[in-house]
């Protein structure tokens, strides 16, 4: 329930239907008042309060930004490795919203991007956010010297297309840091055979602000991802954690010399 997402909502959706979603959702968030905390985020750098709703570290999120757990994880990353060179990177975000927005901003060039079935790849919306699939991205070889994700690599069906994908417009020495949700091993839960969806088990669906119904997730990722999927050129490597209750990592996908 972050102020940013409110005031989306209400451009999307008008005044009186905000103000209606804030008086269902009030209830839930008050009732676990004690689990608030006070403190500085680490995305937007301002002192806030996280808000949550339950006692999972993914619904506890700065009041200002949005960021949760995961983001704060993924900024800690980002300006520790990137402390004073930020500003020469041409960094991808395959997020149109993200917390780690005002950090990123800072980078000479920072694209975002969303994905929507069926839209054209590169097509750009008002927002300035561009369409793009990270098994068939527009960009040219060697385009970006960093690339973010946040719980998306999971719901790609072919994994090692994305990778493969990176590690193309990656320049030399480039990485993509990402985060999935924890997981003990690295399987497949669905897969995409001859065009139609198949359950290897049983169907998990993630929050997704584009797709109400939910999105599919196909795999489960652990620490043996590395040894699982082929990613040429690729070294792949947990770069911050665990984290927190849930186990949280920040994953680098780092292109060799
Ligand atoms: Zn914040």
């Amino acid at each position: 329930m972050a102020l940013l997402k409110i005031y989306r909502h209400a451009r999307q959706h008008g005044l009186s239907s905000c103000v209606k979603k804030i008086f269902e959702v009030l209830p839930g968030y008050i009732g676990v008042l004690y689990l608030w905390r006070v403190r500085r985020c680490q995305c937007c750098d301002r002192i806030t309060i996280f808000l949550c709703n339950s006692s999972a570290a993914e619904s506890r999120a700065c009041l200002f930004c949005s960021a949760n757990e995961r983001y704060e994880l993924l900024a800690t990353e980002i300006k520790t490795r990137f402390r004073d060179n930020l500003s020469e990177k041409d960094v991808l975000e395959l997020d149109p919203h993200s917390p780690l927005r005002k950090i990123l901003a800072h980078a000479r060039s920072y694209t975002r991007s969303f994905y929507e079935a069926g839209k054209n790849g590169g097509s750009a919306r008002t927002d300035g956010a561009v369409c793009e699939d990270i098994t068939h991205l527009t960009f040219r070889d060697d385009s970006f010297d960093l690339i973010i994700s946040s719980d998306v690599l999971e719901h790609v069906p072919f994994l090692d297309k994305a990778f493969n994908e990176t590690a193309r417009v990656l320049r030399p020495a480039g990485a993509h840091l990402f985060t999935v949700p924890p997981r003990t091993k690295t399987k497949k839960r669905s897969e995409v055979v001859d065009g139609a969806i198949h359950h290897i088990e049983t169907p998990e669906y993630h929050r997704d602000p584009l797709c109400p119904q939910g999105i599919l997730a196909f795999w489960d990722i652990g620490a043996d991802l590395p040894q699982v999927i082929p990613s040429a050129g690729l070294d792949i490597r947990i770069a911050r954690g665990p984290a927190g209750n849930d186990g949280r990592v920040v994953w680098i996908a780092e292109r060799g010399q």
